[in-house]
């Protein structure tokens, strides 16, 4: 793949035949993915074959090989214009997301008390592949709930308070969702999960603040230096991923029919005005709301652990989706359209001032939520005006190693001894669960988030540090 560079962190690839629009990587050299391993560049320009594609294809510092398209990866496409929408440009796992919440305590204070937290998070926690849930829904009608209402339903219910809901992007629910579009499979997979934390990458981790790098910001946020935090990564468990399967396969059969043709047919799609294409973002928009509930009973859940435990509660500072399909407002050319805004491992970053974010925040911009690594730490960012790709950015550090390579990389070694001799609590996940997830399994996030401030697309606000984990 030919890169030109443009900036110190700008690369483009540029237009050939079929692709539409160029690729554009936003990394430092350090952090372009290894072609020889890694074919996320060659997936950039795929994606810039896409009907109705507007602006370049998009690939964050953390890009690195998904389903389709890369992970890491923006795209919009014009609604007006022919513009599909593709299931593989959100992922499996849809509107898996992060939500941090602080506590009015400072980390010397928790020290003493850690063990227990970490414990009573632990047991309060549903996590591993199939397991339990915090909510056990009474049925269908609950479920439909969930599906319509996501963060609101969960509030209503009693599992949180209405403040929290100005702190969810979309005030907690995303509009349009249609449950009837949404299979029995889906609905059989995800009826018995919601409140539960799943495998692998997701956690709920107890964090620090270590650094703050805008005072005046992380106030409006509600951060201060040595706060204790809590931040939770999850997703919308099997009904998502049963709902990108079901769709993947649907648009794969009528995209002759709309005379669709792509150079992969991972990137399955349909204009976003066709009967698929309204179905898909009706369906997903249900598994984006389930997700939300999903990290709002979490919440919940570890509120409870901290009120017996410290006695302190927990404020929520942001939730936030990194892999979702929104149809937003943007200039192109000068002019303003209706765009369908693919970010996969990639987080909206709303710059100040911006009408969607509520009184309290907008003059300090949109919170945006980078989980680096369990032994390493994660950023809080903020967005920026004038940002060059549909106003997002990175989502993590993004991984460098597969499952398998990080597995076979910690032979010989005690993953979570080694954790815990950097004092770092560690519950739950198997030996295998932690290999594949050690730090030398990710990119440097603090390279990852210095390319997205490097290349305008955000700022940043505070480093946490992380105390304590536990792993799904
Ligand atoms: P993804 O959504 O792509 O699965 O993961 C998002 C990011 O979470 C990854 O790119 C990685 O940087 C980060 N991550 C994975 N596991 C952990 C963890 O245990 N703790 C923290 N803080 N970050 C993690
Ligand atoms: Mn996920
Ligand atoms: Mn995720």
């Amino acid at each position: 793949m030919d890169l030109v560079e443009e900036s110190p962190y700008r690369f483009r690839i540029d237009r050939h035949d079929p692709m539409r629009v160029p690729g554009v990587v936003f990394a430092s050299r350090d952090l372009l993915p290894d072609a020889g391993a890694d074919k996320s560049l060659e997936q950039v320009a795929n994606v810039a074959t896409l009907p109705g594609i507007v602006g370049a294809s998009y690939a964050m510092p953390d890009v690195h090989w998904g389903y389709g398209f890369p992970i890491g990866g923006v795209a919009a496409t014009d609604v007006e214009a022919g513009g599909v929408v593709s299931p593989g440009g959100v992922g499996f796992d849809i509107s898996c997301g992060v939500r941090l919440l602080s506590a009015d305590l400072d980390r010397a204070a928790l020290r003493p008390r850690l063990d227990a937290v970490m414990d009573g998070l632990s047991e309060s926690t549903p996590r591993g592949m199939g397991k339990g849930a915090v909510w056990h829904l009474a049925g269908r009608a609950e479920l439909d709930g969930v599906l319509r209402g996501g963060s609101r339903y969960a509030v209503e219910r009693g599992f949180g308070v209405q403040r929290d809901l100005d702190r969810c992007e979309d005030y907690g629910a995303v509009g349009d969702a249609n449950p009837a579009q949404v299979s029995e499979r889906a609905v059989e997979r995800g009826a018995r999960q919601v409140g539960s934390l799943g495998s692998g990458n997701h956690f709920l981790e107890v964090q620090a603040v270590e650094e703050v790098y805008d005072e005046a910001v992380a106030r409006a946020f509600g951060l201060r230096a040595g706060q204790v935090c809590v931040m939770i990564h999850c997703g919308s468990r099997g009904l998502g991923h049963q709902i990108c399967t079901d769709y993947v396969r649907e648009m794969e059969k009528v995209m002759p029919a709309h005379g669709i043709h792509v150079p992969d047919r991972q990137l399955a799609c349909a204009p976003v005005g066709s009967h698929e294409g309204r179905a898909y973002l009706g369906a997903m928009a249900a598994a984006a709301n389930y997700a939300r509930a999903n990290r709002q009973l979490l919440a919940h859940a570890a509120r409870q652990v901290f009120a017996r435990v410290t006695g302190c509660d927990l404020d929520l500072v942001y939730d936030i989706s990194h892999n979702l399909a929104k149809i937003e407002t943007h200039e192109v050319d000068g002019t303003s359209r209706p765009l369908c805004v693919h970010r996969k491992g990639a987080t909206r970053a709303l710059p100040p001032g911006h009408p969607e974010l509520p009184d309290d925040l907008r003059p300090a911009g949109q919170p945006v939520l980078i989980p680096g690594s369990m032994g390493t730490g994660s950023y809080v960012l903020t967005g920026v005006a004038g940002s060059p790709a549909w106003a997002s950015t990175c989502h993590g550090a993004g991984r460098v190693q597969s499952r398998k390579q990080a597995t076979k990389a910690v032979r010989g070694h005690d993953p979570r001894r080694e954790l815990e001799a950097q004092d770092i609590a560690v519950r739950g996940a198997s030996r295998r669960g932690l290999a594949e997830e050690m730090p030398a399994a990710y990119k440097d996030v603090t390279a990852v988030v210095a390319a997205a401030e490097g290349a305008g697309l955000c700022r940043k606000v505070a480093r946490l540090a992380p105390l304590g984990v536990v792993k799904g």
